[in-house]
């Protein structure tokens, strides 16, 4: 194992990633991140647009990303980015960060059966088939600390914030979703971890109610909002050799929100 101090235990070089709805907000962030660690990243959203223009800024800062269309919401649009990313890593993938989301706030009262099926297919469904689709490919990984799996969750998961019960529900998953497959694939050598940031500055934390954003602001102990690089470093050092020992953990990156009285 490689030793204290030694520059490959905090590195990404050689290492391939995939990275969903990294056209925006905290997915971008990680994109960036990881790619300035040395990984070569693929990521997706459903807007082609957005994309294309992302990818071209991250070309000319010298980030190798290369994008593609996918609603992480569909099955067959998840198969075909999972295929998407076998031919473009011939056939390696090294991390797999489930990023994407979408939000719905509402009464519990007020939630269809549509916002159900579909909040639950992007939120959670989409982790675990991701996850499930991604395993074989990360069993060739190469990277010093094994393959990893990180997923995006929320404070949300463990705190009842107004009008968020679907989200909430989905995010909660996530939590158990890591610990399932972390103590399942440990024997892989697939590491899974989850990142559960508190309120963070992007277009998604503005579909939040203002009153609900501003009473919670005051309690995080910090005193501030995040920002998306802030999570960015939490994903990017679980993913590195550094984090070897590190499976199956909820890590909170939120002003110190969850634990303030
Ligand atoms: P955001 O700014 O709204 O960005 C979301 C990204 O995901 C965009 O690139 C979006 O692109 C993409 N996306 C959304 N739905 C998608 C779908 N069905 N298929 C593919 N891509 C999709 O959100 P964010 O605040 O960065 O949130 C990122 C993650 O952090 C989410 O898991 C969220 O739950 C979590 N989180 C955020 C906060 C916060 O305060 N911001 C707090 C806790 C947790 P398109 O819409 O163009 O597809």
């Amino acid at each position: 194992m490689a030793t204290a101090g030694s520059g490959e235990r905090w590195s990404l070089a050689g290492a391939t990633a995939l990275v969903t709805g990294g056209s925006k907000g905290i997915g971008h962030a990680i994109v960036e991140e990881l790619a300035a660690f040395g990984a070569r990243v693929h990521t997706c959203s459903r807007n082609a647009a957005e994309l294309e223009e992302c990818r071209r800024r991250w070309e000319e800062k010298g980030l190798t990303v290369t994008v593609s269309v996918c609603d992480v919401g569909v099955r067959a649009d998840r198969e075909k980015l999972m295929d998407t990313v076998r031919d473009t890593f011939a056939g390696k993938l090294d991390i797999l960060v489930n990023n994407a989301a979408q939000l719905i706030s509402k009464p519990a009262m007020e939630f269809t059966a549509e916002d159900y099926s579909r909040l639950m297919a992007t939120n959670l469904e989409s982790c675990f088939h991701l996850s499930q689709l991604a395993h074989p490919l990360l069993l060739n990984t190469s990277i010093a600390g094994g393959g990893s799996i990180v997923h995006i969750s929320s404070i949300a998961s463990v705190m009842a914030l107004p009008e968020l019960t679907l989200y909430s529900i989905a995010k909660g998953g996530m939590n158990q979703l890591t610990r399932s497959l972390a103590a399942e694939w440990a024997r892989d050598n697939v590491r899974v971890n989850c990142v559960a940031p508190g309120l963070i500055e992007t277009d998604m934390s503005k579909g939040v109610g203002k009153e609900t954003l501003e009473k919670y602001e005051q309690k995080i102990p910090l005193r501030r909002r995040g920002q998306p690089a802030e999570v960015a470093s939490v994903v990017s050092f679980l993913c590195t050799p550094a984090a070897s020992y590190v499976t199956g953990q909820v890590v909170y990156v939120d002003g110190g929100g969850t634990i303030s009285a």
